[in-house]
C-alpha cells in the first residue's frame, strides 16, 4: 500500500491536487474536511458535534475525528492506498494513525507539504467563499483563526515525520498544472 499525508495550510490546494493524484496513482481520497460537510449535510449525530467546531475555525475532536477517518479506511479495504488530506492535525492523530496502519502491517510512506504565502491563503479562501457556500470560508476572521490553528496546533505534524525522515516540502505557488508536476515527483522520489 502507499499512504501518503498531503500536509499544508487551509487553501494550500491539497484537496484540489488530491483528486487528481487520486487517479494518477490510484489511491482512495480521505479529506476529513469533506467526511465532516457530508455527515453536516446529512444532519447525522456526528454531523451536529462537528459543525460548531468547523465554524468557528476550530479543530473537531480528536477522538470524533479519528474514528472516522478509521471507518473510512476500513469500508475501502481493497485500496491500493490513500491520500490524507487535512488529516492527521495533531499528534494524537498522529499517533492513532501511526497505530492504526501498523495492525494492517502497514505504515505511512509520506507527508509532502504544500508551501504558500498567507497572504494568498486569505485571498485563495475568500474568493472560494463565493462559491463553496461554505461558512468557514466567508469570513475574514475565521479563516485568520484557522490559519493560527494550524500554526499553533497542526505545523507540529511536520516535525513528528520529518524525525522519521518521510517529510517534505514543494512550492504550492503557481499553476494547478505546475504544482501538480511538482507533487508527482516527490511522490515518485519517496514511495
Ligand atoms: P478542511 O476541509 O480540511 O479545511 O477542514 C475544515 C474543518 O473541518 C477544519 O477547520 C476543522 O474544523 C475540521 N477538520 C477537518 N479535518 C480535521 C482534523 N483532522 N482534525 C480536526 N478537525 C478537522
Amino acid at each position: 500500500m502507499i499512504n501518503l499525508i498531503l500536509f499544508g495550510p487551509p487553501g494550500s490546494g491539497k484537496g484540489t491536487q488530491a483528486k487528481q493524484l487520486e487517479s494518477k496513482y490510484n489511491l482512495v481520497h480521505v479529506s476529513t474536511g469533506d467526511l465532516f460537510r457530508y455527515e453536516i449535510g446529512n444532519k447525522t449525530p456526528l454531523g451536529l458535534k462537528a459543525k460548531e467546531y468547523m465554524n468557528a475555525g476550530h479543530l473537531v475532536p480528536d477522538e470524533v475525528t479519528i474514528g472516522m477517518l478509521q471507518n473510512k479506511v476500513n469500508a475501502n479495504s481493497d485500496a491500493k492506498g490513500f491520500i490524507f488530506d487535512g488529516f492527521p492535525r495533531t499528534i494524537p492523530q498522529c499517533e492513532a494513525l501511526d497505530s492504526f496502519l501498523d495492525t494492517k502491517d502497514d505504515q505511512v510512506n509520506c507527508l509532502i507539504a504544500l508551501d504558500v504565502d498567507e497572504e494568498e491563503i486569505v485571498t485563495r479562501l475568500l474568493k472560494r467563499g463565493e462559491s463553496s457556500g461554505r461558512p468557514d470560508d466567508s469570513n475574514e476572521e475565521v479563516i485568520r483563526n484557522r490559519i493560527k490553528v494550524y500554526k499553533d496546533e497542526t505545523e507540529v505534524v511536520y516535525g513528528y515525520y520529518d524525525k522519521k525522515k518521510l517529510s517534505s516540502t514543494v512550492d504550492g505557488m503557481g499553476t494547478i498544472d505546475e504544482i501538480f508536476d511538482r507533487l508527482s515527483v516527490a511522490i515518485d522520489e519517496n514511495v
